[in-house]
């Protein structure tokens, strides 16, 4: 008998309904057992990942065993995201049919590059872009990227403001890169993220040559700290302090640096998704006169990891910036995907992306954003009821919280950690550590809330013997 060949062994797997079966039933049972699991996993889930360390096998896997292997030793190391009580970082939970449509969607495997390579991609695209514009109160006509998210929209989206500005100096980047070119002004906020420095190193426009504005103490620019403006300067505002989750004071700010001609680009990576609840929408008051922005559908749209947004408002500037030519790329008259993102190939995200707009509404979306809301603030409530200091005004989703003093807060950290009953990071803040909370999830109820301030409590009890 000749030996199989490996193309003859995944045409056989391909039709292997059993293994997609086995498949589903693993990721089934970790959506039944996930709300009640640490929501960290212990030491013992961890030091199981060793399972994975071994050298690239000579010969083939077998299918199944490779699944068990991913769901014995991967599962019960999973952060529990997707549960109610995990308040890490800014992340989102997912919504139950956006998962399902996912399914469906890499079952497609779709490449979102071009309208040729993917019709259906990039429908679903344009659909979600005019969806999106509408549902943040942005401009008509407004052009979006679906990118892996928002540091790659804010790459984008500065790509685009700094060629814009430089072409109207006569300068054309694309070509003659920054050489020699005019020089621009990069203003912005003392509190500006991490990711935003990123993208300037990246752009050539330099992370420690910029105009940092004062902030106040909830971390917003302070507008009447605000250099001078002109038609050389890339303006970058914020949606939600990644700490405070405090807005920027656009409408004081936008149409100064509309006058001066300067490019107006706003970090909302969680916080731009205000302006869908009618209740908090005033925060983002002025957001609709910049020039491009950056959202995450993964964060608190809660569409799955990898969904984030470039928009914008002159579409021609963010096709330009991001223009590449290639003898086999075929541009059609429908929308090509690929003009508005830095990648060519990516996956077809639109296909959750749509699934979770859909699955939400307009009055979905509002009840979700403004119930994070309601829900952060009933956290810092009792947390304060019980002694815990709450360092920010809790305007959106993010509660800052210390206990007497910083080694009190370190410990209780700690010890919140390691019960398994909720899960925050730490952040600086005004020189101090302290924890932080992000309420991400619709899973997340008001018992959750309760449970993780007992949690909380007990940590610090823990840390005081
Ligand atoms: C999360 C976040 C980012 C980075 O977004 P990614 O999706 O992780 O790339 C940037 N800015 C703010 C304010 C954020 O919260």
């Amino acid at each position: 008998m000749p030996t199989e060949t490996i193309s003859d062994r995944f045409r056989r797997h391909a039709e292997d309904w059993a293994l997609f079966e086995q498949a589903k039933e693993y990721a089934l049972d970790y959506m039944r057992t996930v709300a009640d699991r640490p929501v960290y996993p212990g030491r013992e889930a961890v030091a199981g990942l060793d399972a994975f360390r071994e050298p690239l096998p000579d010969a083939p896997a077998d299918p199944r065993d490779l699944l068990a292997r991913l769901h014995r030793c991967g599962s019960p190391a999973t952060v529990a995201q997707t549960g109610g009580r995990y308040f890490g970082f800014v992340n989102g939970g997912v919504i139950p049919v956006a998962l399902a449509a996912r399914w469906l969607g890499d079952t497609w495997d779709q490449n979102a590059a071009l309208y040729v390579i993917s019709p259906v991609t990039a429908v679903l695209e344009e659909v979600c872009e005019g969806w999106l514009v509408d549902l943040l109160g942005l401009p008509a006509g407004t052009a979006a990227g679906f990118v892996s998210g928002t540091s790659t929209a804010s790459l984008c989206g500065l790509a685009a403001g700094r060629d814009f500005l430089l072409r109207r100096k006569g300068w054309d980047v694309g070509a003659n890169g920054l050489f020699g070119a005019p020089e621009l002004r990069v203003v912005l906020g003392a509190g500006a993220h991490s990711t935003v420095y990123k993208a300037l190193s990246i752009l050539g426009l330099g992370k420690d040559r910029l105009i940092k504005v004062p902030v106040d103490d909830q971390g917003r620019m302070l507008a009447d700290k605000l250099p001078p403006l002109d038609d050389n300067t890339l303006l970058i505002l914020q949606a939600g302090n990644v700490s405070t989750g405090a807005f920027d004071p656009f409408a004081a700010i936008c149409p100064r640096a509309r006058d001066a001609g300067a490019w107006v680009h706003v970090d909302g990576a969680f916080g731009l998704w205000a302006a869908a609840s009618p209740e908090l929408r005033p925060l983002t008051a002025g957001v609709d006169l910049a020039d491009s922005w950056s959202a995450d559908a993964h964060k608190t749209l809660n569409a799955p990891y990898d969904n984030g947004i470039v928009f914008c408002r002159h579409r021609d500037a963010l096709a330009q910036a991001m223009s590449m030519t290639g003898s086999y790329i075929v541009y059609s008259d429908q929308r090509d995907g690929m003009i508005y993102t830095a990648d060519m190939s990516r996956r077809a995200r639109a296909v959750e992306l749509w699934a979770s707009l859909l699955a939400l509404g307009r009055t979905g979306a509002a009840q979700l954003v403004g119930d994070l809301c309601r829900k952060a603030r009933r956290f810092a409530a009792g947390l304060e009821k019980q002694g815990f200091r709450i360092l920010n005004d809790v305007c959106f989703n993010q509660v800052l919280v210390a206990c007497c003093d910083e080694a009190a807060t370190k410990i209780t950290l700690e010890k919140l950690q390691q019960s398994g009953e909720c899960w925050c990071g730490p952040a600086q803040w005004q020189n101090e550590t302290v924890i932080r909370i992000s309420v991400c999830s619709y899973r997340t109820t008001d018992e959750d809330i309760d449970r993780s301030i007992q949690a909380f409590v007990k940590a610090r009890g823990r840390a005081e013997t």
